[in-house]
Parts: C-alpha cells; sequence; structure tokens
C-alpha cells in the first residue's frame, strides 16, 4: 500500500490530506477544519506546546478561542494570536470560576459551538520542585492539583453543552511521564499529571455518549517556559537523546501533529487514551 501526505492550499487554510493506494482504488482522508471551532488554553508565549497545535489547527481551518492567564501574559499572547483571523482572547485564570465561565460565555455567544478543546495548563509552586517530595506542602499539593489536574474538569463541563451544539467534540490535555514513573525532581507535578490522566478516562466515560472524545498527550520534554523550570530539566533532555529508540528529543511540530490528529475525525474511534509523543523513550526498560 503506498500513501504519500500532500498538503492543499486553500485559500487561507491548508487542507491536509492523506492518500492511499488499495489495489489500484485511491482512499482520501482529509483533515480540513473549516467551520470548525476550538478553544486552547495554556499559550504563553510561542515556545508553548499549545501553541505549536494552534498552529496546526488554524492551518487546517479552524476557528480558534485563546486564553491567557493574567495581564502579564497578555501582550505576548496578543502578539502571537492577533494575525489569526476570526480568532478570540480571553482572560482566564483557571483558578478563578467566574473567568471560565465569562470564557465558555463569550464563545457561545461568538462561536454559537463548539468543537475542540485544547488544555495545556500546568503549574506548581517553584518550591515543590526543589526539594525532596516528602517535604511537599499541603497548599503547594492543592494549587498544583487544582491548576495542572482539576482544572480540566469545569474546562470540560463548560465546553459539553457548546460541543452538544456542535454534534459533538474532542477535548485533549498534556500530561508526562511522571504520571506513572518516579521522575526525580518532578514531584507533585508527577502526581497532578496522575491526576489528570485518571481524569481524561473518566471524562471519556461519561462525555462518551455525548460524541465528545478526551484523550492526552504525553510529550516528551521540550524547552518552555514551564520546562525550565524543573531543575535539572537540560540533563532529562540528554538521557532521551541518549536512550530513546529514535535516538533523539522531539519537537514541537510532532506534538502540533498528535494533537491536530485526535482532535481530528482522523481519531473518531480513539477516546480515554494516552498518546506518547517521546520518540519511543517510555517503552524501554533502562
Ligand atoms: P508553558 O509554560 O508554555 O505553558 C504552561 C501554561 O500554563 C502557560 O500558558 C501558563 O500561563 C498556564 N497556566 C499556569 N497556571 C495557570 C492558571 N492558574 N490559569 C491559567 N493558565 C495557567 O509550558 P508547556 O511546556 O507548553 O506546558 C503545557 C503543558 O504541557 C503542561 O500541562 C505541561 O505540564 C505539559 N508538558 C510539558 C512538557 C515539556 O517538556 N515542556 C512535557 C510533557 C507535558
Amino acid at each position: 500500500m503506498g500513501q504519500d501526505r500532500l498538503a492543499i492550499l486553500t485559500g487561507q487554510s491548508v487542507k491536509f490530506l492523506t492518500v492511499c493506494n488499495e489495489g489500484g482504488r485511491a482512499r482520501v482522508y482529509s483533515i480540513d477544519l473549516r467551520g470548525k471551532t476550538g478553544l486552547v488554553a495554556g499559550v504563553a508565549n510561542k515556545r508553548s506546546i499549545a501553541w505549536a497545535i494552534a498552529q496546526l489547527l488554524h492551518k487546517a481551518g479552524a476557528r480558534l478561542a485563546f486564553t491567557y492567564q493574567g495581564e502579564r501574559l497578555k501582550s505576548s499572547v496578543e502578539e502571537l494570536v492577533s494575525p489569526l483571523q476570526g480568532s478570540l482572547l480571553l482572560p482566564c485564570d483557571v483558578l478563578d470560576n467566574a473567568q471560565l465561565e465569562m470564557v465558555f460565555h463569550t464563545i457561545d455567544s461568538e462561536f454559537g459551538r463548539l468543537d475542540y478543546l485544547v488544555h495545556s495548563v500546568a503549574f506548581a509552586p517553584h518550591e515543590e520542585f526543589e526539594r525532596e517530595f516528602y517535604y511537599t506542602s499541603r497548599e503547594g499539593f492543592r494549587t498544583s492539583l487544582e491548576i495542572s489536574a482539576y482544572s480540566l474538569v469545569p474546562m470540560s463541563r463548560l465546553a459539553m453543552p457548546l460541543m452538544e451544539k456542535a454534534g459533538g467534540g474532542s477535548i485533549i490535555a498534556m500530561t508526562y511521564l511522571a504520571a506513572e514513573r518516579a521522575v526525580p525532581t518532578y514531584n507533585v507535578m508527577g502526581t497532578a499529571k496522575a491526576a489528570l490522566e485518571q481524569i481524561i478516562r473518566q471524562l471519556a466515560y461519561e462525555l462518551g455518549p455525548k460524541k465528545i472524545r478526551v484523550n492526552g498527550i504525553s510529550a516528551g520534554p521540550l524547552s518552555t517556559l514551564s520546562a525550565r523550570g524543573v531543575p535539572g530539566f537540560t540533563d532529562i533532555l540528554h538521557v532521551y537523546e541518549e536512550r530513546a529508540p529514535l535516538k533523539r528529543n522531539i519537537t514541537h511540530e510532532e506534538v502540533g501533529k498528535a494533537g491536530l490528529f485526535l482532535l481530528s475525525d482522523l481519531a473518531s474511534g480513539i477516546t480515554g487514551e494516552i498518546i506518547y509523543v517521546d520518540a519511543g523513550f517510555h517503552i524501554m526498560g533502562f
């Protein structure tokens, strides 16, 4: 079976096509998101994983809403998203219920529907990475889990009626191997990722009958604002390069492509799943 991947320029958007030749018959699979809408939470700057996913969603034709956390990040996110025609930019700290509700209310009035939700939000207080995990404070635990895991629950609940209006939807959240392995210095963020992955499965079960899929992407290390706050991050990059089957680190674009796939109809039979984009690192015994 021969296979080619084509990108066809259709005005503003890029239509991704996969052509498979099966005994002379051509079958075409497309990722054409024109008429679809998405909410992307977690863009801080051009290195953010959320931005890598958003760029591909936009190129495939989706209209996007973005949220930023606080005035500090507003101008950098605004600079990135303002060239994207028809996009919305809204403030949202996921600790603030009123802001969360306002985001979905605005999307309802502006878009009238929601097809995709990208959750790419995480935070743990700096000191929680700096000392042994057994010193994790009650407050640090609460904050880390509330921002990095719990936030997917209200966001999915608020997205639900808008996705029902769209006839179904797809939600993705970003996770990491520390959800299931002991990763030195990752500490309480590993606990948060374990909770996030359970939340993904539980939501996938409950939202499945509404034709809403919920999946996670477990990414290998990528140099971002948050990642650089993890002590020894550069060492982690070297370990991956040495031990991963592909003998290299992943790229932002590779996570973006996995996001585009999971959100699109090409992944229509996949829900409650964690897809690893880590150059195969997680399969290794040592
Ligand atoms: P990033 O710093 O670019 O993104 C993190 C985002 O979380 C920022 O936009 C920040 O504003 C947002 N955020 C933090 N607290 C918030 C709050 N209270 N309300 C709203 N937003 C808040 O870093 P990133 O690496 O792109 O992180 C995105 C996701 O990817 C995170 O879930 C992270 O854990 C996950 N991840 C990252 C890596 C990596 O190596 N970079 C690997 C695996 C998973």
